[in-house]
């Protein structure tokens, strides 16, 4: 396969940005080198070539990162009114909406998503930081009843529990790290950022930003650095009270286990395997893009990406066809080209996991229908998958179980509502699902018996911050979005007041 691509100029801020070419750790509201002074360097997977040198901070720079937020969380900070906080956050929603256009150009270079995905985000960043304000002023505990002896007065407060520690991964951290940054900021709390070592700028020019929208020092830190050194010392940190990660389901184990030390709380948003079921009478003209971009989408490294596409038999060679003949037109290319609708995987390591594992369906007798291959000309040196469709295949293959975060989509086929929604079940994973069907009983029936934490009828993929959404099984736990989210960052405190 060879399409060809361009690329659009750079806005100039992009470009001042970029020159600077070597990233410091930002702690205390300075950015500065690591002790140990190394430094990695982090790809434009669209052309394999060096985006920039980042710092790569050990254990030694989380603990004075912790430090450092533990003491903004003790000082001036914890004085800061509700309205103060929402303040800051209306100051960051129009720091990061005059800044998009820079912030969108390094999303893109740095994890490939190209342009136009990154560009039109910009609404649902914005929301999620309007979101957020509006949560500051709203936290509140309750007045109870008791049946104490005496005059007893009873209730619940809620308080900011502390030092987060966040643990952030490359799919699209320039909105991501939102769901973190936006419940610190209207809490109360500080953190402790570590974003992926294959995707920090956009992390690191965001809370560059907000110090200039007024955040003070300390309260929102940044190491950059690998996981095994710098994310795994940040869970295991005795001084860090909550951590907050998104991410696959080993990494998340291993994130439980270093939370044992000091009974941290955690929020986990992990892997996913999520089922897409589309009936005979489902309008096709939606369900088939519909289908395919809940897979193909950022290149298929979403959480939630609807791998595993339940269709009604009778309908399932046509759906295949027709699927395949809508990844065929799917315009890939370089994250700066403007027309380009996909792009690359976001590393070579990656590029290999999902070469692997399309390897593997076709042994275990899945029928490749179309992609399954490296693009190649202009886009060979690039990480790039060509969208991949596979039917005929069996839930019980390894590629329907297992998590393969690339563009691979698997029709499999069904004949009874039960027998899909046993299909869609037989997962250790429960983070989103679809229905598509003109038959709104049928799909009611199917979203209250199918085991995830979001579900979407007739459409993919939506998602408000007023709403939220969440995982089950091994998906994880504590919702993202919603009033809930906010409680994540809280603990409750019953007071008794003997009068
Ligand atoms: P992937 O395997 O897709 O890269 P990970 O779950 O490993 O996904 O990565 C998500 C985030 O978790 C990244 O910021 C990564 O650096 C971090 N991470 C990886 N390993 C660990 C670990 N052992 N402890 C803490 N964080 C980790």
């Amino acid at each position: 396969m060879d399409r060809q691509t361009s690329s659009a100029p750079l806005d100039e801020s992009t470009r001042r940005f970029l020159s600077r070419g070597q990233y410091g750790l930002l702690i205390d509201g300075r950015m500065g080198p690591g002790k140990s002074n190394k430094s990695f360097d982090t790809l434009n997977p669209s052309t394999g070539e060096v985006l920039a040198r980042l710092a790569e901070g050990d254990e030694t720079d989380i603990d004075r990162a912790v430090r450092a937020a533990r003491a903004a969380f003790e000082g001036a900070w914890s004085g800061w009114t509700p309205y103060e906080r929402q303040a800051l956050l209306y100051r960051a929603h129009d720091i990061i909406e005059r800044n998009f256009d820079e912030l969108a150009e390094i999303e893109s270079l740095d994890m490939g998503a190209p342009i136009s995905r990154t560009r039109s985000s910009k609404g649902a960043l914005l929301k999620m930081i309007l979101f957020f304000a509006s949560q500051s002023g709203n936290i509140s505990g309750q007045t109870l009843q008791n049946g104490l002896p005496g005059e007893v007065v009873t209730m619940s407060m809620k308080a900011p529990v502390g030092v987060i520690g966040g643990i952030i991964p490359w799919n699209g951290p320039l909105v991501g790290q939102w769901w973190l940054l936006g419940a610190v900021l209207a809490s109360g709390c500080t953190a402790v950022l570590k974003p992926a070592e294959d995707a920090s700028l956009s992390v690191l020019r965001t809370v560059e930003l907000l110090h200039e929208a007024g955040l003070p020092e300390g309260v929102l830190n940044v190491v950059t650095g690998t996981g095994s050194v710098a994310g795994a010392a940040l869970a295991r940190h005795p001084d860090v009270d909550r951590i907050a990660f998104t991410g696959s389901t080993a990494t998340g184990r291993k994130i439980i286990e270093a939370s044992a030390v000091n009974i941290k709380k955690l929020q986990l948003e992990l892997g996913g395997k999520s089922p897409d079921i589309v009936f005979a009478d489902a309008d096709l003209s939606k369900a088939v893009p519909g289908a395919a971009m809940g897979v193909f989408a950022n290149s298929g490294q979403i959480c939630f990406a609807g791998t595993r596409v339940f269709v009604e038999r009778s309908i399932a060679d046509e759906f295949s066809a027709r699927v395949a003949d809508f990844a065929r037109g799917i315009r890939i290319g370089r994250s700066m080209d403007p027309d380009a609708q996909l792009g690359p995987l976001i590393s070579r390591l990656q590029l290999d996991r999902v070469m692997s594992y399309i390897d593997i369906g076709s042994r275990e007798g899945a029928r490749l229908v179309c992609g399954g291959e490296r693009m190649g000309g202009a886009l060979s040196d690039g990480y790039f998958i060509a969208p991949t469709v596979f039917s005929h295949v069996d839930n019980e293959m390894r590629i329907a179980r297992e998590e393969i975060f690339g563009p691979v989509l698997s029709v499999i086929p069904f004949d009874t509502v039960d027998e899909a929604i046993a299909l869609g079940n037989q997962t250790d994973y429960g983070l989103g699902g679809a229905v598509w069907t003109r038959d709104i009983s049928r799909a009611l029936k199917v979203v209250q018996k199918i085991h995830t934490g979001v579900m979407w009828v007739n459409c993919y993929g939506l998602i408000d911050p007023l709403v939220g959404f969440g995982g089950t099984k091994h998906s994880g736990y504590g919702a993202k979005g919603g009033v809930a989210h906010l409680d994540n960052y809280l603990y409750s405190k019953s007071v008794y007041i003997n009068t």
